[in-house]
């Protein structure tokens, strides 16, 4: 499980900023799932072997009304389900009535909160910091984050602080780690029929569920084996205890999905058929696509639909889904199990793309026929230049390519080689990253 760190503090104080430097995106997931978040931003960061995710709660004034007030109660339920409070504040503003509001909050949350005063450039920080030290949450972080300083020191505190179920095992043993097969997660917005499905996948008839001491049913983790084959299923939002009512109604939770896509090897998306695709079915792919990870598609509660609301859904589904037209997708019904046993075939196909092992004699011969095929174009009057490729990672499969003048390469060049490489390699299921590096 990977932590999740909350950035909280008022507007203005360099949230965003902050969040931009720690996850290194380009774009931000910017999360709008059952209109529930308005100005939460989510993303993906890693320092060394360490994966984060990061959550960006939108402003707290401290004085918020209306909708403003939604929001706030919003960014103090993503401060409740974070394991690491950033609480932002300004030097160049000061002590705020705000900064103390939020402040009371953290106190009462008993969260690890690190107070981390941003703004430091060109000011003496020992001035600057003092007046902070009245919020009463100990040692202060000083930053100035437009600048990039103080945040590598700031991230070595926060993760070598993490408690110990975040620490990384180093001797973990890896023939264990493999032992437990796939990791699989099942992921969708609420009422897609992801705990049904679960549950049918682990109920199906040749499943044998492990439950010696730690693997238990309610744990997060659930191994198990199929047609003697060892898989994880990792549980989201607690799908198999859902038993009471209490937990039925417990919260959808962005960052619990994003945590389970970050721990799988392979996701599978599930979609509700009837409902055609909406717009939170994609936010939970590009969450998908955006972590690297396999995927398969499941078009839930296929049953009991009649043929031409199955055509419209097929037509719907080539037409929108095209960003994702490597991965396959199942009609299914979790509810009557049609079509679940055919989920892991697929899930294997995408595992065992995602580990593929690319030689780079291999890789070089694929780029050097895609450029005698079609030369990448002219630049400045000299031709950008390919010269070999290697593997730079599995899960995602990452293609390192060398050359000369690559940062040229057109956007149209870079898909057509992803094509060609993709067909010829026979890899499906899951996205391939490519690096370019310049010899010059
Ligand atoms: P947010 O509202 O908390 O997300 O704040 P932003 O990240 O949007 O930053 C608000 C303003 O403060 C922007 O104009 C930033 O350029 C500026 N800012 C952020 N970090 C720093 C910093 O380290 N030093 C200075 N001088 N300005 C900063
Ligand atoms: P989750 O919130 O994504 O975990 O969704 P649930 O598994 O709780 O299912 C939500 C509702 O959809 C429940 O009433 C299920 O019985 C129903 N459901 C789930 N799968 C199917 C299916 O394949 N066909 C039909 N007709 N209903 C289904």
């Amino acid at each position: 499980m990977n932590p999740v760190i909350a950035l909280v503090g008022r507007p203005n104080v360099g949230k965003s900023t902050l969040f931009n430097r720690l996850t290194r995106t380009r774009d931000a997931l910017v999360a709008d799932l059952a209109g529930l978040t308005r100005d939460r931003k989510f993303g993906a960061g890693k320092v060394g072997e360490r994966d984060y995710i990061v959550v960006d709660t939108g402003g707290i004034s401290g004085m918020e009304q209306g909708l403003d007030a939604k929001m706030a109660e919003q960014s103090f339920q993503a401060m409740d389900e974070a394991d690491i409070v950033l609480f932002l504040v300004d030097a160049r503003a000061g002590l705020t009535s705000a900064d103390k509001m939020i402040a009371q909050h953290l106190r009462a949350t008993e969260k690890k909160t690190y107070v981390v005063v941003n703004k430091i450039d060109g000011l003496n920080p020992d001035v600057a910091t003092s007046e902070f030290y009245e919020l009463g949450l100990g040692e202060l972080q000083t930053i100035a984050a437009t600048h990039n300083r103080g945040i590598n020191v700031l991230m070595d505190h926060v993760l070598n602080e993490l408690p110990p179920e975040f620490q990384i095992d180093e001797d973990a043993d890896e023939e264990d780690e493999s032992e437990k097969g796939v990791r699989i997660s099942v992921v969708g917005r609420p009422n897609v029929g992801k705990s049904t499905l679960v549950n049918r996948m682990l109920g199906e008839d040749r499943v044998v569920v492990y439950d010696h001491p730690g693997t238990t049913m309610d744990s997060i983790e659930i191994p198990y084996e199929r047609n003697e084959k060892p898989y994880t299923l990792i549980d989201t939002a607690g799908v198999r205890r859902r038993k009471n009512i209490k937990e039925a109604a417990e919260k959808f939770s962005i960052v619990k999905a994003l945590q389970a896509i970050q721990d799988a090897n392979v996701c599978i998306v599930v979609i509700d058929a009837r409902e055609g695709i909406v717009e939170q079915d994609l936010t939970m792919l590009s969450f998908v696509l955006n972590s690297g990870k396999g995927l398969v598609i499941a078009l839930n509660k296929w049953d009991g639909m009649d043929i031409e609301q199955k055509d419209f859904v097929k037509k719907e589904l080539e037409r929108r889904l095209s960003f994702v037209d490597w991965a396959d997708m199942h009609f299914i019904s979790a509810k009557h199990g049609t079509g679940v046993g055919h989920l892991y075939e697929s899930v294997d196909e995408a595992y065992k793309s995602a580990y593929m092992n690319l030689s780079t004699s291999q890789l070089t011969r694929i780029l050097e026929d895609a450029v005698m095929d079609h030369q990448p174009p002219l630049v400045g009057g000299r031709r950008i230049k390919l010269r070999y490729a290697h593997q730079g990672g599995m899960n995602p499969p990452v293609i390192v390519v060398h050359g000369n003048k690559t940062a040229s390469l057109p956007d149209s060049y870079k898909r057509y080689l992803a094509n060609t490489f993709r067909k010829v390699l026979n890899i499906s299921g899951t996205p391939i990253r490519f690096e370019f590096r310049s010899g010059e």
